[in-house]
């Protein structure tokens, strides 16, 4: 089975044909990255606009690698969570396809979807395992039961990780997007030299907080200015980022223990963070579980892994009619 994939959640233009969920066919990607840096951040009327304009030589070129579209079984498209009108431009252009080419819709969940890159990655990867997700716009520890069946054991109550990654990216003078830059400052930099808090310490359930540490961070930079004090912002990312990678570690590992996890994987933007990487392998090899990581192209948005995701979902009978709509909120 063949799916072609549409991901339009957030700046990402993305198409994708994978075989039976596992093997990648071909894949096209269009990033906003360099639009929206002027702004700082994602503009959502211009991913949308952007999408309308990049979408069709996206999928075109897609499917064109893949042998074209009469080796395409399934259409599946993204359709929430995300901005509202870019996971629209998706959502129509998908249904178009499908109804045009007499195929099957397969509306697919984009943090599912993020979950699902573990597979294209990990050809042995098998549920249950245990999930951290990390992102732009979620952090959540989640249970996957099977290859459609999500349980969300913890998740964070204010910021997502990778918010706050980004937002103390800013305050350091980082250009968007800040995560990887954030990350390469960090190499140069002491961790131990700044002690931010940690949020929930001592608390027995497994959700986060990252705005009082994201906070902690903008007021000690405001302190040395007012102050005229010197200080090395390497320092400050790595003492940052050292707080995140301990607290997405504590947390992750404790619900392992709860779950009797073997497998545990990790996916989103923020799993692509070497530190972070580095945090999660150290821990995994003192307590003997298996780790996976996405390849670092599929840990932030890609069409590849709504495909995988897909294909399970076709499996189970998952179906979008014409009446498919765009969710910008939506549970796992
Ligand atoms: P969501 O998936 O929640 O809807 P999103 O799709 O915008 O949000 P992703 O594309 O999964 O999020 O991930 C983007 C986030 O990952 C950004 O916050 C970005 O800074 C972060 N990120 C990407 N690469 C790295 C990295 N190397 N180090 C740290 N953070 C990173
Ligand atoms: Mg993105
Ligand atoms: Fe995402």
């Amino acid at each position: 089975i063949s799916i072609l994939a549409i991901e339009t959640s957030c700046d990402e233009t993305a198409a994708a044909v994978v075989k039976n969920g596992r093997d990648v066919v071909s894949q096209a990607l269009y990033t906003q990255i360099e639009i929206h840096k002027e702004y700082g951040g994602v503009v959502p009327e211009i991913a949308s606009r952007n999408h309308v304009k990049k979408l069709p030589h996206v999928v075109e070129a897609a499917a064109h690698d893949a042998g074209g579209f009469e080796q395409i079984d399934a259409i599946a498209v993204t359709n929430g969570p995300g901005l509202v009108g870019a996971l629209l431009t998706g959502v129509s252009y998908a249904k178009g396809l499908a109804y045009t080419l007499k195929k099957p819709l397969i509306p697919v969940h984009h943090i599912a979807g993020h979950i699902c890159a573990n597979y294209i990655s990990h050809p042995e990867l098998e549920p249950p395992f245990l999930c951290l997700v990390a992102s732009g716009g979620h952090t959540q520890i989640v249970w996957a039961k099977d290859y459609t069946e999500y349980e969300t054991l913890g998740r964070t109550r204010d910021d997502a990780a990778g918010e706050a990654i980004d937002k103390v990216a800013r305050v350091l003078g980082l250009p968007y997007p800040g995560g990887p830059n954030l990350q390469e400052l960090a190499k140069h930099g002491d961790e131990t030299k700044y002690k931010f808090p940690h949020s929930f310490r001592g608390e027995t359930h497994l959700d986060f907080s990252f705005s009082g540490l994201k906070t902690a961070v903008i007021n000690l930079l405001h302190k040395f200015d007012q102050q005229g004090q010197t200080y090395r912002k390497e320092d400050v990312a790595a003492s940052f980022l050292k707080n995140v990678a301990d607290t997405l570690v504590k947390n992750t590992f404790e619900a392992a223990h709860r779950t009797g996890a073997h497998a545990l994987a990790v996916a989103g933007g923020v799993s692509a963070n070497e530190q972070i990487r580095g945090a999660f392998g150290k821990r995994a090899r003192e307590e003997g579980v298996s780790l996976y990581f996405p390849e670092p192209q599929y840990c932030t948005d890609n069409a590849v892994m709504i495909a995988s995701c897909a294909y399970y979902e076709f499996l189970k009978g998952t179906r979008g009619g014409l009446e498919l709509n765009a969710r910008p909120v939506m549970e796992l």
